[in-house]
């Protein structure tokens, strides 16, 4: 058994200006709770001696039942007034992966992405015939009242009309253009076997454009796994992650340039992404059981649990992990 005191996971609930002034206590103590509870799920997988695509995915489905995050339950509303959910897992041993996008009224779409993964040929399934997979899977689905949340419909109504899509969380008080928050969720993990393992899920972007798929279901841009490198998970605006193809780009900076996690995942966010204007984050592990979780805006929601040691943090810190 290699690699047992190194077993870990690491999650995010999304970046982007996610202010101290903006968050009440309340809030802050529930978006802290929903992370600590996703990373136990998550991390008691793995010390079963489950694997980590069981844990990222144990840890994802949490997220997604959690009304405060943009993802399954709590999935913003598109310009239709719907929601369109993307989601992708992959695994770094053999180098499967699943995925979906603009899928509707399936209660946990990264159980979709698995199962396209263990039980298709394909990798990535999208709208009706991703349902029709689903329902041939057995898969639960909700009507549209299980995913309607009047928070997210006044979001979606202050944008309703207009060309502009919109990063989710965004406070009455602020311009669109002055907070732009993204509620995507993602975990990643390496189990007591050393194996990788990545997820991601998302509801997208408010007011989005019907048909529109983001960065997250898209393998080796918001969501990647390589036992010989590491496990990513990105959010932040989806259009330039896929441009900067950002989670592949951190396993090639370190297999082609020999550079850490933490230095790869580094010029990934802060130099490669952040020089065409991007923003957001990611949350990585590699197969020593780093953990990095670098972001370029003002917060994100994220959190690790290794042995005897159990982290969520909202904004900015200067702790290395
Ligand atoms: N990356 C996601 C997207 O563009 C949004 C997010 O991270 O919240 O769909």
């Amino acid at each position: 058994m290699e690699n047992k005191r190194n077993i870990g996971i690491a999650i995010h609930g999304g970046a982007g200006t996610i202010l101290r002034s903006k968050m009440t206590p309340e809030r802050e103590t529930n978006y802290r709770n929903a992370l600590k509870e996703a990373l136990e799920v998550g991390y008691a997988c793995l010390q079963q001696g489950q694997t980590a695509i069981d844990a990222v995915e144990a840890a994802v489905i949490l997220l997604e039942d959690c009304p405060l995050f943009n993802a399954g339950k709590g999935s913003v509303f598109n310009a239709e007034g719907k929601q369109e959910m993307d989601a992708s897992i992959m695994e770094g041993k053999e180098l499967e992966a699943g995925a979906v996008a603009a899928i509707q009224g399936i209660k946990n779409p990264i159980k979709l992405a698995r199962k396209i993964m263990e039980e298709s040929a394909h990798i990535l399934l999208i709208g009706e015939g991703a349902s029709q997979f689903a329902q041939s899977h057995q898969l639960d689905f909700e009507a549209p009242k299980y995913f309607y949340n009047a928070y997210r419909y006044e979001q979606w109504q202050r944008l309703y009309g207009k060309e502009k899509a919109q990063l989710d969380h965004s406070e009455e008080e602020t311009k669109p253009e002055e907070d732009e928050k993204y509620g995507t969720v993602g975990a990643v993990a390496l189990d007591q076997f050393g194996n990788l393992a990545a997820a991601t899920s998302t509801g997208g972007m408010t007011n989005k454009k019907f048909g529109r798929v983001g960065d997250s279901p898209i393998i080796g841009v918001g969501t990647y796994a390589n036992n010989a490198t590491c496990a990513i998970s990105c959010t932040g605006s989806g259009e330039y992650f896929m441009r900067a193809v950002t989670a592949y780009d951190v396993s090639c900076l370190m297999e082609y340039k020999g550079l850490s996690l933490q230095a790869a995942a580094e010029e990934a966010i802060m130099n490669r992404l952040s020089q065409i204007g991007g923003s957001g984050g990611l949350i990585g592990m590699d197969a020593q059981g780093n953990i990095v979780m670098p972001f370029n805006c003002a917060g994100m929601y994220r959190g690790f649990q290794r042995e005897k040691e159990q982290v969520v943090e909202i904004f900015k810190s200067h702790r290395s992990h």
